[in-house]
């Protein structure tokens, strides 16, 4: 009755979908629902977003609200990247970084940490300025950076709330140039990873764990001085015509290279809105550890490689910041994130997986929190040292237990 995801590997089991058209509907829902999820865009490839109840707030109407004096803009919570970077445009404004795709609800995206690449860029949610949320009593609550516990509520994994509105960081709006670059010399990756993600304000590697990286896609602000000449990159040489990131993939699905400048929603993410993202066809995992092992990582990877390759379209390595919000898998470390974009073979990825996660398990490895892994509450609980907290934070916004669903119960908190 629900439908699936995105990927459509998950068939939600809810037997109702709630769309409340006003605020007040919203909160009668929450209030009176045992136990209730919302849907953000359906992007994640698990049951975190189920429960007996699904409440979708696509049909809560809303206003995008630019606050140039505080830096910030204000917009209802179900909104898609896509969709906000069109009202931003028309202000003039911009966000500071933007995911591989535009598709995604701010909400969904921000309660699972979503993030884009970048050495210097905090994952989505480090933009969250401020949340209103409903709470499973039905109470409206307010909170912004800053407050008791803010840092806990961001990343909220869908567990404290319907986060209603989000006030996010904005900067003046700025172009960006992508370039893809072709056949990085493995060696050239390995001894120099840190150069290959200085290249760029936002660089994504992506890998089949082969003798050559397959592509480097480089993504520049556009400043005053002017454009270097196109140059190889570590070995690796700059792409003539437009790329998909998986080699033999239509290009035209994704946003423009070649250094053709243009605004900042449409080079940072790869796909296009209104197109298909990534294959379509697919499972998606990820993994985030120290930076500062990524040497190591890399190597323990690469000795899966005929492992992981038989069942692998893809694999993404990219950068992102530390932060401080409690349940983000980049919390207090400078991060390598590695995804792997799988063939949608549910059994053959989980026993790709195992091995994936047991090489990573010696450098504390965090799972992408929308994305497929098989590591439980009891294998969580030693990553996050803000989890308790999370735990009260959880128990004291919804005393009842309306917003726990199977999933939140398995991964993070029967452990
Ligand atoms: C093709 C593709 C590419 C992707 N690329 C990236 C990427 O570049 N980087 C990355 O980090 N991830 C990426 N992802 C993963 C994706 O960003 C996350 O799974 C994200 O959570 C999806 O957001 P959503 O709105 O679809 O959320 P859903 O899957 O619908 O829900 C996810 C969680 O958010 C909660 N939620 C949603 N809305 C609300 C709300 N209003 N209030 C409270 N809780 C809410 C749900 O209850 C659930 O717990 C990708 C996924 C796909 C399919």
């Amino acid at each position: 009755m629900s439908g699936t995801n995105w990927a459509g590997n998950y068939r939600y089991r809810a037997e109702r979908l709630h769309r409340p058209t006003t605020l007040d509907q919203l909160r009668e829902v929450v209030a009176a629902a045992a136990r209730v999820r919302v849907l953000g865009s359906r992007h994640s490839f698990s049951d975190i977003a189920d429960a007996d109840e699904l409440v979708s707030l696509d049909d809560l109407p809303g206003e995008v609200v630019v606050d140039r004096a505080a830096g910030t803009v204000s917009l209802p919570a179900a909104l898609r990247y896509g969709e906000l970077a069109e009202a931003l445009h028309a202000e003039g404004v911009a966000l500071a970084n933007l995911a591989s795709l535009p598709h995604i609800s701010v909400a969904g995206a921000v309660a699972t940490a979503t993030h884009g690449s970048g050495d210097a860029s905090g994952n989505l949610a480090t933009a969250v300025a401020g949340l209103e949320l409903v709470t499973s009593s039905g109470e409206l609550v307010t909170a912004t950076r800053g407050d008791p516990d803010f840092d806990g509520l961001v990343v909220g994994l869908g567990a404290l709330g319907a986060v209603t509105r989000v006030t996010l960081d904005v900067e003046p709006a700025y172009q960006v140039r992508q370039r893809a670059f072709n056949d990085l010399p493995w060696d050239a990756l390995a001894d120099h990873f840190d150069d290959v993600t200085a290249a760029g304000d936002s660089v994504s590697v992506f890998t089949r764990w082969g003798e050559a990286v397959d592509q480097v896609w480089v993504k520049r602000r556009v400043t005053d001085d002017p454009e270097p000449e196109v140059a190889p990159l570590l070995g690796a040489t700059a792409a003539t015509v437009d790329q998909h990131p998986i080699r033999g993939l239509d290009p035209a699905n994704c946003t423009p290279q070649l250094g053709v400048p243009g605004r900042w929603s449409d080079r940072l993410p790869h796909f296009r809105m209104g197109f298909t993202p990534s294959s379509g066809e697919e499972l998606q995992s990820e993994f985030f550890v120290d930076r500062h092992d990524t040497p190591a990582v890399l190597e323990a990877l690469r000795a899966l490689a005929d492992v992981v390759r038989p069942v692998l379209q893809v694999s993404e390595l990219r950068t992102v910041a530390a932060d401080n919000l409690w349940m983000s898998p980049h919390y207090g470390r400078d991060t390598l994130a590695v995804h792997f974009t799988w063939h949608p073979d549910r059994a053959a990825v989980d026993r790709a997986l195992e091995q994936v996660e047991a090489a990573l398990a010696p450098f504390a490895a965090r799972p992408h929190w929308g994305k497929v892994f098989g590591a439980d509450a009891a294998a969580i609980a030693p990553l996050y040292e803000r989890l308790e907290d999370f735990r009260g934070l959880a128990d004291r916004l919804d005393g009842r237990g309306a917003f726990r669903n199977a999933w939140l119960q398995a991964r993070v908190l029967s452990g």
